[in-house]
């Protein structure tokens, strides 16, 4: 017999809301439509809902489903917001976006095409309706701003200028910011005014890092 995908996605879903990382039945609904089995890869999909992250080729990685669930409960997402993700990845946490905020209003970019194809290709073999971008995401993506919510799954040295610029007044930035290339901390910053930003600091984290002109060096 195969794998019981479905529930194991219940226990991991079970086990994030008991350890507190989630705590929103929005977010919480978002972990149980998503299969993350068929995002990533076949050689570590065994591990799929296990709470680790998980290489995803090209020298990149998945973050594990905590991690994600507290970036995803901070952005406090409603139906029908505009969401820019920085680094597409496999796609998986786009897919948890779509979920939240519906079809069509989330667009991802990526800097690597490869990563970009796959993201692409995942997000469209599960029904997703999300656009995904091949290009440096430290400039943001004009062409569809204003957004909602920006949400970064790379570590930069400081929140790019063209994110602030590109976020409507009320919405917010969350996104791992440190001074080294592979710890950082959750920030969450929240435009209040067309000149005033609130910052909070949130859990220390370890994401790849963001490469771009607004990032770190390749
Ligand atoms: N959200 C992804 C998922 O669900 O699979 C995980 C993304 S992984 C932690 C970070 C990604 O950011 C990598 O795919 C990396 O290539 C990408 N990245 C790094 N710098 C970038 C940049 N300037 N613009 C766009 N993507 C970037």
């Amino acid at each position: 017999m195969g794998r019981d995908w479905d529930r194991d996605r219940k226990e991991l879903t079970d086990k994030l809301q008991g350890w507190g990382y989630l705590t929103s039945p929005t977010v919480r609904d978002a972990f149980l439509g998503v299969p993350r089995e068929r995002f990533v890869p076949e050689d570590v999909r065994r591990s799929a809902y296990d709470d680790v992250p998980l290489p995803i080729g090209f020298g990149q990685t998945i973050s594990a489903p905590s991690m994600i669930a507290i970036m995803l409960e901070e952005a406090a997402l409603l139906r029908g917001e505009s969401v820019l993700e920085i680094g597409t990845g496999c796609g998986y946490n786009a897919a948890l976006l779509a979920e939240i905020v519906g079809p069509d209003r989330v667009v991802s970019i990526e800097r690597l095409p490869e990563l970009a194809d796959l993201g692409r290709a995942n997000l469209a073999a599960c029904g997703y309706r999300v656009e995904v971008v091949i290009g440096d995401g430290t400039k943001g993506h004009a062409s569809r701003a204003p957004y909602d919510c920006v949400i970064a799954t790379a570590g930069a040295p400081r929140i790019p200028k063209p994110w602030m610029e590109q976020t409507k007044v009320g919405g917010r930035i969350i996104a791992p910011i440190g001074r080294s290339r592979l710890n950082q901390t959750l920030v969450t910053a929240r435009k209040t005014s067309d000149s005033k930003w609130e910052y909070k600091e949130g859990t220390p984290c370890a994401f790849v890092p963001l490469i771009g002109s607004e990032g770190w060096r390749d």
